[in-house]
């Protein structure tokens, strides 16, 4: 499978990796936007939310425990950190494999642009 993020859990392309269990895997973004900038993926391949279903339900949950753990460690979790899911073209996502962006370490301005 061509899928960037794929490749990236099956060690294809490098990447700088800070989790990694049976069903996720988070990596820091290549471009960050702001100090702290995790991109967690499930190892299963759903092209975004509106791929999901009751059967990755799980995943998703475990996903923000595993999030909430990663802000502990990355020392943000006290001062305030962003989940961010881009959604199809309008919501800007631009990689064809759900991820949860994990952004923290500045004070984060509202709304998006
Ligand atoms: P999206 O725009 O919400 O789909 O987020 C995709 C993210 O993947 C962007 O923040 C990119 O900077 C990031 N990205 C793209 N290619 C790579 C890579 O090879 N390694 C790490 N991050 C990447």
């Amino acid at each position: 499978m061509d899928c960037l993020f794929c490749r990236i859990v099956r060690g294809e392309i490098p990447s700088t990796k800070v989790y990694e269990d049976d069903d996720l895997y988070a990596f820091r973004d290549i471009d960050p936007k702001a100090p702290t900038h995790i991109l967690l993926v499930p190892k299963v391949h759903h092209s975004s939310v509106n791929a999901l279903d009751e059967s990755s339900a799980a995943v998703v949950a475990k996903a923000y425990v595993v999030l909430k753990q990663l802000a502990e460690a990355e020392g943000i979790a006290q001062s305030g950190y962003r989940i961010v899911v881009n959604t199809g073209k309008d919501g800007g996502q631009s990689v064809d494999h759900l991820h949860f962006h994990l952004l923290g370490g500045r004070s984060l301005s509202w709304p998006p642009g």
